[in-house]
Formats: structure tokens, C-alpha cells, sequence
């Protein structure tokens, strides 16, 4: 039971009223002195507008894009450089490297890296760095990246080179 902050009489279930400015919890008798106030939605209601628009015009907003955004560039960048380095670029390296008549000594030398690199990178055992990339791929004329126009004239001309696939159909039906 609560009691009336009008009158003072025990109610179960009072009404808050907002008399002459003042909120009061009153009973039914004396909630016709004031303007009902719907204390629960009006308070979270204006509670709700003033932190968000408070916190999500300058707080939120620019945390939310500075973390977020920068942090989803950051990993996307990083997967594009993995992604990007082909699979068989130990292959690629070790071809090129010996179709120049270079040691693995040599080319270290060339680049201005350790031979343990190069050996590393022959061996897969190591993913070229970006700098290292482009010093291969300068040094002996070559793509370690997917994508590259290498990769798709090469592709491109060994399956238009073969036959296509009307070819097969029709020897198929002739
Ligand atoms: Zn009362």
C-alpha cells in the first residue's frame, strides 16, 4: 500500500499527477486535482531521446565509424594482400630465378635481401612481403598476384587454344 501524497489516505495503486508543476503519487479521489503524468513512458521516453541523441550524435556516431570502419578496412586489406599472392608463387620465383641463370645467393644479393628469404619463399615456407613482392616481380619480370594479366592471357589462351565446348559437342555428334 502507498499513501497519497495529496491527502494522505492508503491506495493501492496511485496515480502519478503532476499538480502545479509538482509530481505526485495521489489517490483516485485526488488525481482530478492534476494532469496525469505517465511517469514510466514519459521518463524512459525522454530518457531514451536524450542519451541516444546525446551519445549517438557525437559518442556513438563516431566511435562506432572510427572503430568499426577502420578496423574492417584494416583486416579487409590485409586479406586482399593474402588472397592476392598466387599459390604456386614458390614455383613462379624458383622458374624465374633459374630461367636468369641467378643462385638463390644471386637473387638475394639483386635484391638486397637475405638468401634465407629467398630459399623461404622457394619453399613456401614464408609469404613474400609486399616490398619483397615487388622486388621479385620487377627483378625477374614476373606475377606473384592473382589476377594479374599473365593469369588470365595464359588461361584464357590454353582453353581457347585446346577446343571449346561447341568443339566437343560436335565431334561428339559428327
Ligand atoms: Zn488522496
Amino acid at each position: 500500500m502507498v499513501q497519497c501524497e495529496m491527502c494522505g489516505a492508503e491506495t493501492s495503486s496511485p496515480t502519478t499527477v503532476e499538480i502545479e508543476g509538482a509530481e505526485l503519487d495521489v489517490c483516485d479521489d485526488c488525481a482530478d486535482f492534476g494532469t496525469e503524468v505517465e511517469q514510466q513512458s514519459t521518463g524512459s521516453a525522454s530518457t531514451k531521446y536524450s542519451t541516444d541523441s546525446s551519445s549517438g550524435g557525437s559518442d556513438g556516431s563516431s566511435s562506432a565509424d572510427g572503430a568499426s570502419g577502420s578496423s574492417n578496412t584494416r583486416r579487409h586489406d590485409m586479406f586482399d594482400d593474402m588472397e592476392e599472392v598466387v599459390q604456386d608463387y614458390d614455383e613462379r620465383i624458383r622458374n624465374a630465378r633459374e630461367a636468369a641463370g641467378l643462385s638463390q645467393d644471386e637473387l638475394a644479393k639483386e635484391l638486397n635481401e637475405k638468401a634465407s628469404l629467398i630459399r623461404k619463399l622457394e619453399r613456401a615456407a614464408s609469404l613474400p612481403s609486399d616490398s619483397v613482392q615487388g622486388k621479385l616481380e620487377r627483378k625477374l619480370d614476373i606475377t606473384l598476384t592473382e589476377g594479374g594479366v599473365d593469369d588470365t592471357e595464359w588461361e584464357g589462351g590454353a582453353s581457347t587454344g585446346e577446343y571449346t565446348l561447341g568443339d566437343v559437342v560436335q565431334r561428339k555428334d559428327s
